[in-house]
C-alpha cells in the first residue's frame, strides 16, 4: 500500500514538474529535470527557496544558472529521487499511450454516429434541411477529424519526448556510477559493487578480495610534469590496471590517484599475485608523452590485498587493505603487503600458540 502511495505520488509530481519547466523556459534535459523534480517535491527547503527567490526577482534560468542548481542542490543527493522518477516517467508514458487509444476510440464512435444520422436524414422532407444538415455534419466531422490527427501528433510527440527523457536519465544513472576522468567506475559504484559482492560471496560461501592500490609519489610527478599530464597518466593507470586483472573483476577509481579492484572468487594468495602482476606493469614500464619522443620517466604503484571474512562489514574489508596498502608504502612502495603482513607479534605468537 504505502509503495503504491509513493509511486501515485511521484507520478503527480512527473506530471507537474515538464509545464513548470516550460512555464519557466527551462530546456528538459536530465540535469534540468532532476532539479525541477525536487524543487516540485518540495523535499529541500534550501532548493525551494532558491528558486523561488529567483522567481520572484524575475531573475535568469541561465544555463550557468541552472548548472549552479544542480550542483548545490541535486548532484550528490539520493539516489530516491531518481528511482521514483523513472518509475513514474514508466506511469506516465503509460497514462499517455492509453489516452492515446482512447482518442481514436472516441473518434471512431463519432465518425460511426454522423454517418447514421446521415442515414436517418434521407427520410426528411425538405430537399433544403437536408442539404444545410448534411453540410454542417460534414463539416464537423471534417473539424473532429482534424483536430483528431493534430492531437494525436501532440501526443505522439509528447510521448516520444518522454520515452527519450527515460532513456537520457537511464544514461545519467550510469553517468553517475563511472569516473569522469579515467572511465573507470567512481567510488559510489565501488561502494553499491562492494556490498553486493560482499552479500554473494556470504551467500555462496566463496572467498572475496580487495585491492587498494596507490601510485607512489604523485604528488611529485604533478609537480614536475603539470596536472594535465598527470591527469593522462591517472587514465593509462586506470587502463593498465583493467587489461591485468579479469573481466569478472571490478576496476574503480577509490579517489584521487587511488583505485581499488574487487576480485570475486579470489583467495588473499591468489589475489596477491594478480596485485603482483599489476606492480610490475608499471614497474617495467616507461611513460612516453602522447604523440612525442619524450620520456617522462616511470610511475610505480603500492598495493595492498585483503580477503573478506566471514561476518564482517564491507568497510572493515577496506581498512584491513588500506592498512595493507600503508604497510606497503612505509616498507618502501613499488611493493605489494596483504593483510597477513599487519598481523603483529602478539598476534604471532596466538597463531604459533594454537598450532
Ligand atoms: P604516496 O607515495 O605516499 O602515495 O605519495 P603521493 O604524492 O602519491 O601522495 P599524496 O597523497 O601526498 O598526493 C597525492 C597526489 O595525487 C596529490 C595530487 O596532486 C594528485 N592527484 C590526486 N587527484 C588527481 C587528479 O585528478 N589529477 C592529477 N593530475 N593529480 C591528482
Ligand atoms: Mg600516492
Ligand atoms: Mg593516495
Amino acid at each position: 500500500m504505502a509503495e503504491a502511495t509513493v509511486v501515485e505520488e511521484s507520478a503527480a509530481f512527473t506530471r507537474l514538474t515538464l509545464p513548470l519547466m516550460v512555464q519557466n523556459g527551462i530546456p528538459t534535459t536530465p540535469m534540468n529535470y532532476a532539479t525541477w523534480y525536487r524543487y516540485v517535491a518540495g523535499t529541500d527547503k534550501e532548493l525551494k527557496g532558491a528558486i523561488d527567490r529567483m522567481i520572484e526577482q524575475g531573475e535568469s534560468f541561465s544555463e550557468e544558472a541552472c548548472e549552479m542548481l544542480y550542483r548545490r542542490y541535486c548532484a550528490e543527493k539520493d539516489e530516491t529521487a531518481a528511482l521514483a522518477l523513472r518509475e513514474s516517467l514508466r506511469n506516465v508514458l503509460g497514462g499517455l499511450l492509453g489516452t492515446f487509444g482512447n482518442f481514436n476510440e472516441q473518434s471512431d464512435e463519432y465518425e460511426t454516429l454522423v454517418s447514421a444520422s446521415l442515414e436517418k436524414l434521407s427520410d426528411q422532407s425538405s430537399v433544403q434541411d437536408i442539404r444545410t444538415i448534411v453540410d454542417e455534419i460534414i463539416d464537423r466531422t471534417k473539424e473532429l477529424g482534424e483536430s483528431g490527427r493534430s492531437m494525436q501528433n501532440t501526443m505522439k510527440n509528447a510521448a516520444e519526448e518522454l520515452e527519450e527523457l527515460k532513456k537520457e536519465f537511464e544514461r545519467a544513472k550510469t553517468e553517475a556510477l563511472v569516473d569522469f576522468l579515467t572511465g573507470a567506475a567512481n567510488r559510489k559504484a565501488f561502494d553499491e559493487r562492494l556490498a553486493k559482492a560482499v552479500e554473494e560471496s556470504s551467500a555462496g560461501g566463496n572467498p572475496l578480495s580487495l585491492m587498494m592500490i596507490d601510485i607512489d609519489h604523485f604528488k611529485k610527478f604533478n609537480d614536475q610534469h603539470g596536472h594535465i599530464v598527470g591527469d593522462e597518466v591517472l587514465k593509462f593507470t586506470a587502463a593498465r590496471i583493467k587489461e591485468v586483472v579479469r573481466e569478472t573483476d571490478f576496476v574503480a577509481r577509490y579517489g584521487g590517484e587511488e583505485f581499488s579492484v574487487i576480485l570475486p572468487e579470489t583467495s588473499l594468495e591468489e589475489c596477491q599475485k594478480v596485485a603482483e602482476s599489476v606492480r610490475v606493469v608499471f614497474a617495467q614500464g616507461r611513460l612516453k608523452k602522447a604523440g612525442s619522443s619524450t620520456y617522462l620517466g616511470q610511475i610505480t604503484v603500492s598495493i595492498g590485498v585483503g580477503q573478506h571474512q566471514k561476518g564482517e562489514a564491507p568497510t572493515d574489508l577496506v581498512r584491513r587493505s588500506d592498512q595493507a596498502l600503508y604497510f606497503a608504502k612505509e616498507t618502501g612502495r613499488n611493493r605489494v603487503a596483504t593483510e597477513s603482513d599487519l598481523s603483529g607479534p602478539a598476534e604471532e605468537d596466538k597463531k604459533a600458540a594454537s598450532m
